[in-house]
């Protein structure tokens, strides 16, 4: 099997054999450390020390190639020549990732090649352990803290492996011990990962708080407030979300002012406890969530402000860049003491999008943050983040080498990649094969990669390490934007399916995630698609289903009737999932690989709720159909309704009894199991009511919980 990812410089000649052992270990290098311990160790235990085997040294290397971008950091040469194998590198990230790939080369190795190997993105992440920002596909499959943590330390061997070195874990907010036993927990976990070289990134915000309104248990911390004196002076205004066309500027009272050090320290020391607490060394700081930046925010700043930085100027040292480089200074600088290695990255205001951004907007988005991490003195330790961005709309050119261009010390991605529960809950989504759009970025963290979507995160490892030099597929990438957001809109939408991804790419992951036997059948689960190429569902909270939980409670709200129109599709969807799931559920039997418990577990939940959903929205349009145009309701209407509510109830109690309860506050994979059955019994039960009561509305309903994200 080839190796993920790819080398990026990689020549063989002779046949191709196991390598059955090792003789001995030559460490030519004068310091080890616990890294290159680590990967010495995973290789030992693949490999036992034979009389016969092949002999490998270690040695530090002044090869000119490690001028090469990454290359002194996590770059390696590995050579093989009939038994003999050198393994040259400059720091132990770069020993590391040799070992990686040796462990990968040996079970079928070329009699002598040479690898030349480096990332090209420096950051290279997947999205996400507990909630985090979007989904609800994390590892926590409500089976206790301890089983959890056993799937985490599997995602770290995975980002190892397969060179991943960036996870995002948790979102949003920064509150330490956020359920009994996290701070420890998540303890734990950074160890595992600082080892393997891997980051970890929470999120929450630097200003705005905009999520804390929405309550939930969603957002995670203190919601920070201007004012002065702080922390028991007067409130005030000072800048604050604009979001053109609506004029207003929002949350200017939520900790938006740049000049109030008192302020600014406060927040720095929630952010100080949370990264002491949890070992995370990376933060995604959301600024008022404003994914353009316009004179109006910057015009809405408070007296205070206006006096240290008079200018109007969004890009003037004493103006609003000026203010935000002076405010990461502080961030960076006030962290730094504790967290000698903390990483801030800072999205927003400015982040833009590929398609809502026009070229001027975006343009804006560049100056401004050129400027911020011009006038910035610590900007080695920020990497603001923009979102997916690729050909700008009018000239065509690639908005990240323009960034380049405007950011020299450093930018990232923030990838929403399809599979993010997001704009899509697909399980496989091979999205980052774009990523040579993106190459300039020093940090892309993908917005999938999640627990049910590992061999997605296969995908994001082959191509953020090498974008372009794939030795299973390699995208003709279209170089405008028009042909280039269909070209990438079908690789979301899955219609898109290149032989290359879906078929060598997909096997080889699934293989080396979960064995031959185990992986051919998973890479086949992960192919099933129906007539529109639905996918089949794992978790009932989903934006497939409609039940995605930041968007609705319920998707068809018998009191709500603007849901109507949509009933079709809906049903036509619910129905399909149907089949699919009993598709991936009957190719999933025998399969004895850890992951395929829950997936088969999760595949009938969601069938039992979608065959419920189909029966709901049946009954919904027959009682709307009498109300609207006075069709008699057949008989037996009322005791087919009745069994819908006892069906939903009975099977609320199974998954009661199933005794699955999250450590996750939010629910983690199992999130609205208890919820959605809830809500298609109290549905059914009101279409009861409107019928016995002749009224299309029913009194006496239950508040409606409408959940949104910002
Ligand atoms: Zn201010």
């Amino acid at each position: 099997m080839k190796p993920i990812p790819t080398p990026r410089e990689y020549t063989h000649s002779g046949e191709s054999r196991p390598l059955t052992g090792l003789r001995e270990i030559r460490m030519n290098i004068s310091e080890t450390g616990e890294t290159v311990k680590l990967g010495l160790a995973m290789l030992r235990d693949a490999l036992p020390v034979t009389p016969d085997g092949a002999v490998l040294t270690l040695v530090s290397s002044d090869d000119a190639w490690f001028a090469a971008r990454n290359a002194a950091e996590q770059g390696y040469i590995l050579t093989h020549d009939g038994g003999t194998l050198t393994l040259a590198a400059r720091q132990p990230m770069g020993f590391f990732y040799g070992l990686m790939t040796l462990l990968q080369l040996a079970e079928d190795m070329p009699e002598t090649f040479v690898i030349r190997d480096r990332p090209e993105i420096r950051w290279r992440g997947v999205m996400n352990t507990l909630w985090a920002e979007s989904g609800i596909m994390s590892y926590d499959f409500g089976d206790g803290l301890p089983a959890m943590e056993k799937r985490l330390a599997v995602l770290l061997d995975t980002c190892a492996r397969y060179k991943l070195n960036l996870v995002y874990a948790d979102a949003f907010g920064f509150r330490h011990e956020r359920f009994p036993g996290y701070d420890a927990f998540m303890k734990r976990f950074t160890d595992l990962a600082k080892i393997r070289g891997v980051r970890v990134m929470a999120g929450g915000y630097g200003m705005g708080y905009g999520q804390s309104g929405h309550g939930q248990n969603v957002f995670m911390g203190k919601v920070f407030r201007n004012r002065d004196p702080y922390p028991d002076g007067e409130l005030y205004d000072c800048i604050g979300t604009y979001d053109p066309p609506n004029p207003d500027i929002r949350g200017r009272s939520y900790g938006t002012c740049l000049s109030n050090n008192a302020l600014t320290d406060d927040k720095i020391d929630e952010m100080r406890q949370y990264l002491l607490a949890t070992g995370v060394n990376t933060l995604y700081l959301h600024n008022m969530d404003s994914d353009e930046i316009h004179e109006p925010l910057w015009l809405a700043r408070c007296e205070r402000c206006r006096k240290r930085y008079p200018n109007d100027s969004l890009y003037a040292e004493d103006g609003c860049a000026g203010a935000f480089a002076a405010f990461y200074d502080l961030l960076l600088t006030g962290l730094r003491e504790s967290v000698p290695d903390v990483l801030i990255c800072p999205v927003s205001p400015g982040y833009a999008y590929a398609v809502r951004s026009t070229d001027w907007t975006f343009e804006k988005c560049r100056r401004f943050w050129g400027a911020v991490m011009r006038y910035m003195k610590c900007r080695d330790g920020v990497i603001p983040l923009f979102r997916e961005l690729f050909h700008n709309h009018d000239d065509n050119r690639l908005r990240y080498d323009m960034l380049d261009e405007s950011i020299p010390s450093g930018f990232g991605s923030v990838f929403f990649s399809g599979g993010d529960g997001f704009y899509s809950d697909k399980y496989f989504v091979p999205s980052a094969v774009v990523t040579k759009t993106m190459e300039r970025a020093e940090l892309i963290v993908c917005a999938n990669g999640s627990a049910l979507q590992r061999p997605t995160q296969l995908m994001n490892a082959e191509y953020l390490w090498n974008p372009d030099g794939s030795a299973f597929y390699n995208a003709d990438i279209p170089d405008n934007y028009t042909d280039f957001m269909a070209f990438y809109n079908a690789i979301l939408a899955t219609t898109h399916r290149p032989e290359g991804l879906y078929g060598e790419l997909l096997e080889t992951a699934c293989r080396r995630l979960w064995g031959d036997t185990d992986g051919a059948v998973l890479a086949e689960v992960y192919r099933i698609h129906g007539a529109r190429y639905e996918c089949p569902v794992f978790t009932v909270c989903s934006v497939e289903l409609y039940t995605r939980r930041t968007r609705v409670t319920f998707p068809v709200r018998w009191d709500d009737p603007s849901a109507e129109e949509q009933l079709p599709q809906m049903r036509a969807r619910y129905a399909e999932t149907v089949t699919l799931n009993t598709a991936a559920r009957s190719r999933l039997f025998g399969v004895t690989a850890p992951d395929a418990e829950f997936l088969r577990e999760g595949l009938a939940v969601v069938s039992e709720l979608c065959q419920l959903m189909v029966r709901y929205i049946d009954a919904y349009r027959m009682a709307a159909e009498w109300f609207t145009a006075g069709v008699p309701l057949e008989g037996g209407f009322r005791e087919s309704v009745r069994a819908i509510v006892d069906d939903a109830e009975a099977y609320r109690k199974r998954l009661a009894e199933s005794g699955r309860t999250a450590v996750d506050p939010l629910g983690g994979a199992i999130a609205r199991r208890d919820e959605l059955f809830d809500l298609i019994a109290y549905n059914a039960g009101l279409i009861l009511q409107s019928v016995e009561t002749n009224l299309r509305i029913p009194e006496n309903r239950r508040p409606d919980v409408t959940r949104q994200w910002w």
